[in-house]
């Protein structure tokens, strides 16, 4: 029992929220190559968050431990951990959501097709049952009544369904926005009305085309490109990451940003998507910076912002928060002041 409750804290900490969930399953599909994922709510996602994808499925050889802790197959060594290609590496998302939630996995490789098979496992994340079904290639991932052991937090989220269920849609909005040639569904079903679709995208080649299915035509004609190239000195902390290395530091900012307007009128949601090298993640200061310089030219609304900042791995750390999501930039003070310069 000890060990039992242990583990459903620490997986607590990796699932911290309804986004965190989306966040590890939407990466799982990219992960595995899919160019469809779907997503479906249910109860906005009290009931059921459940994603499905047609990536590579899950060998069977790997049935067994997919759901264990530290299991992952994406790590070859940890030298690899300072050039992460793909979003996984800890392999604790599917073992704390075993623990968290009713949890189970259905999957196919494409020569399985349409044989596909049910895993079960116990909340330890062990192999409880396996299951023939039919199926399609690729994986669902279904997480029902997640933090059903963890009273106080199901509470919580019960309290605050209508803020969660606005975040995890935003940040799916990101996902998708970023995921370029990856058809993303998002459907709801909330009492009665039944599957409704609460976005999607076309597996567009350009994220331009995906802003225009996830935020309408509209918010397109209202965005400008954002193209800068930064560079300032490096901090002793990012010449240290990348062994005394770094000369400078190099940062590309690229996107889409709302032409100012100003007066009265709001012509685009009040929306900023941040990503570093493609990962989406929070960036408050960076945020802050944007919003700021809107404000100083009198600019009645904050920008929409689309930024993806491109810069060398050893000038950052996703390695600080189990969910990957807050990332630690080594030269966060330089950044700002050169970002609102050239902004
Ligand atoms: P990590 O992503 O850090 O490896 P996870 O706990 O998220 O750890 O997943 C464990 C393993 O399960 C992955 O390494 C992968 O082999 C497999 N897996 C999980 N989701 C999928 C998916 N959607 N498609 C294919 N394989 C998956
Ligand atoms: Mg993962």
């Amino acid at each position: 029992i000890e060990a039992r409750s242990v583990h459903q804290i620490q997986s607590g900490q990796v699932i911290t929220d309804l986004c965190s969930v989306a966040k590890e399953l939407v990466e799982n599909s990219l992960d595995a190559k899919a160019t469809t994922i779907e997503v479906r709510f249910k109860d906005n996602g009290l009931d059921l968050i459940e994603v499905q994808d047609n990536g590579s499925g899950i060998s069977p050889e790997n049935y067994e431990h997919v759901a264990l802790k530290h299991y992952t197959s994406k790590l070859s060594s940890y030298t690899d951990l300072g050039w992460l290609k793909t979003y996984g590496f800890r392999g604790e998302a599917l073992s704390s959501l075993c623990a968290l939630s009713d949890f189970h996995v259905v999957t196919a490789e494409a020569h399985q097709v349409p044989v596909a098979t049910k895993l079960e496992f116990e909340i330890s994340g062990k192999l409880a049952k396996r299951q023939v079904v039919a199926g399609r290639k690729g994986t669902t991932v279904s997480v029902g009544t997640i933090f059903k052991r963890l009273p106080v937090r199901r509470r919580e989220l019960e309290k605050n369904i209508k803020r969660e269920y606005g975040k995890v849609v935003n940040l799916l909005h990101a996902y998708a926005c970023i995921s370029t040639g990856v058809s993303f569904s998002v459907r709801n079903t909330v009492g009665k009305t039944k599957n409704v679709s609460v976005f999607s995208t076309n597996g567009n080649r350009t994220i331009k085309e995906n802003i225009a299915n996830v935020y309408g035509a509209k918010t397109l004609s209202a965005l400008m490109p954002l193209e800068l190239d930064l560079e300032f000195e490096p901090s002793s902390a990012m010449r240290r990451a990348s062994g005394n290395n770094a000369q400078s530091n190099r940062i590309q900012v690229c996107g889409h940003i709302s032409r100012p307007v100003f007066g009265e009128g709001r012509q685009t949601p009040d929306r900023q998507m941040f990503f570093v090298n493609s990962r989406p993640c929070t960036l408050p200061q960076i945020a802050k910076a944007f919003n700021e310089v809107y404000k100083s030219f009198n600019v009645s609304q904050s920008p929409f912002v689309f930024a993806d900042l491109q810069m060398d791995t050893s000038a950052y750390d996703v390695n600080v928060s189990p969910d990957k999501r807050t990332i630690l930039l080594h030269d966060a003070a330089a950044l700002v002041d050169s970002l609102k310069a050239s902004l």
